[in-house]
């Protein structure tokens, strides 16, 4: 390989032109699908309450209802008993009920003591033996949300918290923004897919498995096209196949060797946008249009597949159906390592969580997808950095990114 040339495009700068050019081709169909479908999908409209939750005020505790005042006149009859379910009637002056969590809170009280600080006397009435203070214990009404409230923003990635939250307002269905369609492709004369014989010189197909179920996690719709050989025409073919898909996604076949042929149809017949980025691994990672068509064309090696599909691709594909919050989270932890030799791309590395430290696998090569079934995350060197043991770093975890 020749030496790396200064031109580098940093990945902070690759990334805001993915994001840019998704914004420019938003997803704008919505389509309504049920609470049980809608994990993984991006809300197209908010949610707005349109009741108060909760709707009543309710105990908070297993105990008595009480109205505060009352308590001069202690020990209180129990007047009534209220379940959760139930409608109770108003609280008689001078009286106090029976009330279980949840249970709605009768009118003309406005306290709650837990059972454990009430003493039941023979006769039946009961004795609060702690002073009570005013509204202890209540669940006020709309106390969570109450009408009119945004409840769930527009651009919101729909998980099972989202959703639970949508059901407890009573939402059934949601509007959410059309599935992406991603037209997946594997460049390499070498590749064959598991469950064939193994001819000399091949390889099994690695990055399809990964990227198809990557992909569908994060609510695309997959058109798995399978391998393309090596050969610019077939290559061209595939491309101008697929102008249904809102991107093709491709592995393989961007670094400069002879047999590289995305990036030489894109740049003869489309438009190339992005080369070579300061990323390591994932250096030749190649985007573009064909016909149109947004192309990402991943670099074969599995790691480097993994990493630029997951820092740069996840993004932008996020962003297209609409959601906000693309970037996953990362934490600062201490470096379980040193890091001696500078380097002029950004890397990131297959490392795991020990004892609050942060480890890397031994062999960083970005052909061994291993690293990171060993690894909980990815760790970013800067660079032109050194790391010294205990030094903070940050870590992004893969359930950051896969999800
Ligand atoms: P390329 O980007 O086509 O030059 O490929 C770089 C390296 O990744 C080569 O060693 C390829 O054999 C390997 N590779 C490419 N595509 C895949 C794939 N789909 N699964 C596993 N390895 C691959
Ligand atoms: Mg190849």
């Amino acid at each position: 390989m020749a030496g790396e040339s200064p031109a580098l495009m940093p990945v902070e700068q690759a990334l805001e032109a993915l994001l840019r050019q998704a914004e420019a081709a938003p997803i704008e169909d919505v389509e309504s699908v049920s609470i049980d479908d809608a994990d993984g999908r991006i809300l197209a409209e908010p949610v707005i309450a349109t009741l108060n939750l909760p709707p009543w005020p309710n105990s908070a505790m297993d105990g008595y209802a009480v109205r505060e005042a009352d308590l001069v006149g202690q020990p209180l009859r129990v007047c009534q008993k209220i379940f959760a379910g139930t409608q109770p009637a108003p609280l008689e002056p001078g009286c106090c009920a029976r009330i279980f969590t949840g249970a709605p809170m009768p009118e003309g009280a406005d306290s709650v003591e837990m059972q454990e600080n009430v003493e039941v006397l023979a006769d039946g009435r009961v004795r609060f033996v702690e002073p009570v203070r005013r509204g202890q214990h209540v669940r006020p009404l709309g106390g969570e949300a109450q009408v009119g409230d945004e409840v769930l923003a527009a651009g919101v990635r729909l998980g099972p918290i989202e959703l639970g939250l949508a059901a407890s307002l009573g939402v059934a269905r949601l509007k959410v923004t059309r599935k992406l369609r991603v037209a997946l492709l594997s460049t390499g004369d070498e590749l064959v897919d598991p469950g064939e014989t193994l001819q000399p010189g091949q390889i099994y197909n690695s990055n399809r498995v990964l990227l198809h179920h990557w992909l569908q996690r994060l609510g695309c719709e997959v058109v798995d096209v399978g391998i393309v050989p090596d050969d610019h025409a077939r290559v061209r073919q595939c491309l101008a196949g697929m102008h249904q898909a809102d991107l093709m996604l491709s592995t393989g076949g961007v670094s400069v060797g002879e047999a590289d042929f995305l990036g030489q149809v894109l740049r003869e017949e489309g438009q190339l946008t992005l080369w070579k980025l300061a990323i390591k691994p994932g250096k030749p990672l190649t985007c573009g249009h064909y016909r149109g068509v947004p192309v990402i064309g991943l670099p074969g090696n599995p790691a480097s597949t993994l990493v630029t599909f997951g820092l740069l691709a996840r993004p932008y594909l996020l962003r297209r159906m609409g959601a906000r919050q693309v970037e996953p989270l990362s934490v600062e932890v201490p470096a379980g390592f040193n890091w001696t030799k500078p380097g002029k791309r950004r890397e990131y590395l297959r490392a795991r969580l020990e004892s609050g430290r942060v480890e890397l696998y031994a062999n960083q090569s970005s052909s061994i997808l291993r690293s990171a079934a060993w690894a909980d995350g990815l760790v970013e060197v800067r660079e032109h950095s050194l790391v010294k043991e205990g030094d903070p770093v940050r870590f992004i975890a893969f359930a950051q990114l896969l999800g």
